[in-house]
């Protein structure tokens, strides 16, 4: 039997888009959570992935039937500067298949050792990395936020030198597909029109396939891309996410989240927030995040130039106009999607002040950005769950007098919705989640698993970031803010 029906198409392309090699073996591979749910959309064998024969897939030691290994080369912007020669220096394709919701995924190793584009690294990862992509991956799915997934992690048995040794760990990483507005840029750096117009056929193929017999296909696809990456940057607004590292190479075409290397959830609400160890001058602060998606798409515009045909001057004023209509698209979904948080179904006038009022009002009280819409959550609901309700006051307390009026003009606005209470209620709940991964919890989570050996916490924050807008008792300590002890500062990449 074939475990996993392969369907590869990247590695049909030409050699130049990729270096074909096996992984690198490791000491002892022993499983740590396998996403069931996950397999079975995949069309893959549960039993098989629990099996030893299924771990040893898992880690890399072993190349199942129809798997085609290829690490891909991709160029990037890193923090704004051009590094012309990426590639997955410690990731590699096993191949695609085809879900049993019709959609083709790349089934991808990270941290499966080093490759041609390996550079100085060695290809490997720690557990800690892996886990915190597992959460955060999972969590992001399962708020509706589009993103690579977390097929299972694996402990390798073998240590990982950093500063000090730490437990190595082997993710099998999920995606529509992984390539990166840096691919095209790789292409377009080499002077390489002829690599560059296969890959935006492929591209537009798996992600595009309606804009293809469009008059400027390559036009439609930076408008198609476009229009993903002011969704997707507005729903990690709506939630808090700070990606922490959204260099271009980090920057999926099909508008799914990747890398989650320094990612945080902000828990005080302060547009300022930065997370990254790296990010000294607050480039991908969570404000900026809608900016630098912009400039991002400025650099694939770029890259698609040599291929857009038709005359010079009209065609790069239309790419223009296509980078010039990001913020609006981008303020345009952010806006519709704090209209929901707020529990308004329909838009009227004055509501964009309302929602700019609120975000005021939250960053000058400090509150905790999840618990604070939670509140809203609660208030807007005829028949709150009293266990919830003095969850939220007990962690954030009551509503902070500075929004005492902004409280009355929300309740006057409501009167003004059509909906019923419960109705709205229940609709509320779905936008404004109670668990999110918090920063102190995943760490908590990594500690207990890199220093004991324990992965109970990590199964444990799991099981309650995957369904997180309702309200479980036993779980509600994952959904508190940090104590001053607890809190973390700065998250590190995950290298
Ligand atoms: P990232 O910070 O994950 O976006 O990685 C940037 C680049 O560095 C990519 O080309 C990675 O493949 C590469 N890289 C990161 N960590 C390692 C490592 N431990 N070994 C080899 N390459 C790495
Ligand atoms: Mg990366």
């Amino acid at each position: 039997m074939v475990p996993i029906p392969f369907d590869n198409t990247y590695a049909r392309l030409p050699p130049r888009f990729y270096s074909r090699l096996a992984p690198q073996p490791v000491a002892a591979p022993s499983p740590i959570q396998v996403n069931g749910e996950l397999a079975t959309r995949l069309g893959i064998d549960l039993d098989f992935l629990e099996s030893e024969a299924g771990t040893e897939l898992l880690a890399g030691n072993r190349v199942v039937e129809g798997a085609d290994p290829i690490a891909t080369a991709y160029a990037g912007h890193q923090f704004g500067h051009f590094n012309p020669r990426l590639g997955d220096g410690r990731a590699l394709l096993l191949g695609e298949v085809l879900g049993s919701d019709g959609a083709r995924y790349d089934l991808q190793w990270k941290g499966s050792g080093r490759t041609p584009y390996s550079r100085g690294g060695d290809g490997r990862s720690p557990l800690g990395p892996v886990l915190r992509e597992y959460i955060v991956s999972e969590a992001m799915t399962a708020l509706g936020i589009p993103s690579t997934r977390s097929l299972a992690a694996v402990a390798t048995g073998e240590p990982v030198f950093r500063e000090r040794p730490l437990p190595g760990g082997v993710l099998l990483r999920v995606a529509r597909s992984h390539i990166r507005v840096g691919t095209f840029e790789y292409f377009a750096s080499q002077r390489d029109d002829e690599g560059l117009e296969l890959l935006v056929e492929h591209a537009m193929s798996r992600h595009y396939p309606e804009l293809l017999e469009t008059g400027a296909p390559a036009l439609s696809f930076l408008q198609g891309v476009a229009e993903r990456q002011a969704e997707l940057v507005a729903r990690w607004q709506l939630v808090g996410f700070i990606h922490g590292v959204m260099n271009t190479d980090n920057m999926l075409i099909s508008g799914e989240t990747i890398d989650y290397g320094p990612c945080a959830f902000m828990d005080t609400y302060d547009p300022k927030t930065v997370f990254s160890s790296i990010d000294h001058h607050g480039r991908y602060a969570y404000q900026n995040q809608p900016a630098i998606a912009r400039w991002n798409l400025a650099c694939l515009a770029r890259a698609l130039l040599p291929v857009c045909g038709g005359d010079e001057t009209e065609t790069v004023a239309a790419a223009q106009a296509v980078i010039d209509g990001f913020p609006d698209r981008f303020a345009s979904s952010f806006q519709v999607g704090l209209r929901r948080k707020l529990g308004l179904s329909t838009h009227q006038a004055g509501d964009e002040e309302l929602c700019e009022d609120l975000l005021r009002g939250f960053e000058a009280a400090h509150l905790d950005f999840t618990l604070g819409f939670r509140q809203l959550t609660i208030l807007a609901n005829p028949d709150p769950d009293p266990e919830e309700t003095q969850h939220v006051e007990q962690h954030i307390g009551p509503l902070p007098d500075g929004l005492t009026g902004w409280l009355a003009r929300w309740r006057q606005r409501l009167e003004r919705d059509p909906r019923p209470a419960t109705q709205r209620a229940a609709d509320m709940r779905n936008h404004n989640p109670f668990f999110i991964p918090r920063n102190h919890g995943v760490e908590a989570a990594i500690r207990a698993a890199e220093d004991d050996g324990d992965f109970q916490p990590f199964r444990i924050l799991v099981d309650a970031v995957t369904s997180p807008r309702h309200f479980r008792a036993d779980r509600a300590d994952l959904a508190r803010p940090p104590e001053a002890h607890e809190e973390v500062k700065q998250t590190f990449c995950g290298t």
